[in-house]
C-alpha cells in the first residue's frame, strides 16, 4: 500500500485541469490514465466552441494540454483503476500496479461508447466496424462508409469523414437530429453526405470483413441493404464508472452525482467532467469541473 495526498483518475481535460489546479495550490497530484491521454478530445476532429481558439483539432488541444502539465512537471501514470472505496478516513484506490491510500480522489474518468448490439456486430468489431472516425476512417478511403447516431459526435465525425468516404451515409432513427443546428446545417450542405432517416441498423453482413449493413425504416417496416466498408457507431456512451464500490454515489444511469463542489456523497471522493450527471458534457464544462474538484479538494483537505 502506497501513500498518497490525491489522486486522479482519467487524464481528458478534466482530469488534466484538476491537475494543474492541485499543483499550482501546492499539491502533489497523481495522476492515473489507462488509456490514451487526452482522453475523448484526442479523437475528436474538431472543437470549435472552446475559447480561444477558432477552430482546433481535438488531438492538437489534447496536446497542448498535456505540454501544459509537462510544463508543470505532472506526470501521467499508466494503470488501469481496479477499484475505489472508502475505509475509516482514507480512500483506497486500487490499480492494476498497486493500492494506494489517498485523501482525497477525483474521478474524471469519462464515458465508454455503446455498442448498438445488433446481428454480427461482434464479428465486424475492428473488420469494419469502429467507434473512431479519425483513427480508422483512413483505412476505409474513397470507400462507401456509414456514421450511426444522431447527436454531435455523429455529426461531427460526419464532417471529417466527407472527404475520405465515397458517400458517407449518415443513419439516424429519428428526422430530427439531437445535434446542434450550426453542425447540422454544415452536414446537410454537404453533397457528399446522404442522411438516411428514420432508419435503425439491424444487421452488419460480409465474409471476412464488413461489405454491407441492413437497415429498417422506422415508419414503415422496409428493409434495405447498403454496401458499407466502414462502419461508425456515435450512439452515445456510458460512463466509466464500474471501479466505484459504493454505488450509492451513482445515479441509476451510472453517473457521479456531486454538489457544486464536484464532491460526491462520500466525503474525498470527488469528480468531474463526463463521468457526472449534468445536462452539458463539453470540453469547456469539463476543465470547469476539473478546476472547482482542484480547488474543493485543496479546502477539504486543510
Ligand atoms: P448523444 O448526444 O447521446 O447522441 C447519441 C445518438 O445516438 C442520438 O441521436 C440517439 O438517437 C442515437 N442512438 C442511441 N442509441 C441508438 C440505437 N440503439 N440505435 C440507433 N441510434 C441510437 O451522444 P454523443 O453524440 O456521443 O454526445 C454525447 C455528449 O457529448 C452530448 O452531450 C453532446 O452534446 C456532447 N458532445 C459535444 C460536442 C461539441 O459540442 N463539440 C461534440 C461531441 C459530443 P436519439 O436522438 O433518437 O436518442
Amino acid at each position: 500500500m502506497t501513500n498518497k495526498k490525491v489522486i486522479i483518475i482519467g487524464s481528458g481535460p478534466a482530469g488534466i485541469t484538476a491537475s494543474i489546479y492541485l499543483k499550482r495550490s501546492g499539491l502533489e497530484p497523481y495522476l492515473i490514465e489507462s488509456n490514451m491521454p487526452g482522453g475523448k478530445l484526442s479523437f475528436t476532429y474538431k472543437i470549435d466552441n472552446y475559447p480561444g481558439f477558432n477552430s482546433i483539432n481535438g488531438s492538437d488541444l489534447a496536446f497542448k494540454m498535456m505540454d501544459q502539465l509537462a510544463k508543470n512537471q505532472i506526470d501521467i501514470h499508466y494503470e488501469t483503476v481496479i477499484n475505489v472505496s472508502k475505509k475509516n478516513d482514507k480512500i483506497i484506490v486500487k490499480t492494476s500496479m498497486d493500492s494506494y491510500k489517498v485523501d482525497a480522489v477525483i474521478i474524471a474518468s469519462g464515458m465508454t461508447e455503446k455498442k448498438l448490439n445488433i446481428k454480427s456486430e461482434d464479428k465486424f468489431l475492428a473488420k469494419g466496424i469502429s467507434f473512431c472516425a479519425i483513427c480508422d476512417g483512413g483505412f476505409y478511403k474513397n470507400q462507401p462508409m456509414a456514421i450511426i447516431g444522431g447527436g454531435n459526435s455523429a455529426l461531427e465525425e460526419a464532417l471529417y469523414l466527407k472527404e475520405l468516404a465515397n458517400p458517407l451515409y449518415i443513419i439516424h432513427r429519428r428526422n430530427e437530429f439531437r445535434g446542434d443546428k450550426l453542425i447540422l446545417d454544415q452536414v446537410k450542405g454537404s453533397d457528399k453526405i446522404k442522411i438516411m432517416t428514420p432508419y435503425i441498423p439491424i444487421e452488419f453482413k460480409g465474409e471476412e470483413v464488413l461489405e454491407s449493413l441492413v437497415l429498417e425504416n422506422v415508419d414503415n417496416k422496409e428493409q434495405v441493404e447498403i454496401k458499407v466498408k466502414g462502419v461508425f457507431e456515435y450512439v452515445g456512451s456510458v460512463p466509466n464508472t464500474a471501479f466505484v464500490s459504493d454505488k450509492k454515489i451513482l445515479n441509476e444511469q451510472g453517473f457521479i452525482e456531486v454538489n457544486e463542489k464536484m464532491m460526491s456523497k462520500i466525503p474525498g471522493i470527488f469528480a468531474a467532467g463526463d463521468v457526472i450527471k449534468k445536462d452539458l458534457r463539453q470540453v469547456v464544462t469539463a476543465t470547469n469541473d476539473g478546476a472547482i474538484a482542484a480547488i474543493s479538494v485543496k479546502n477539504f483537505l486543510k
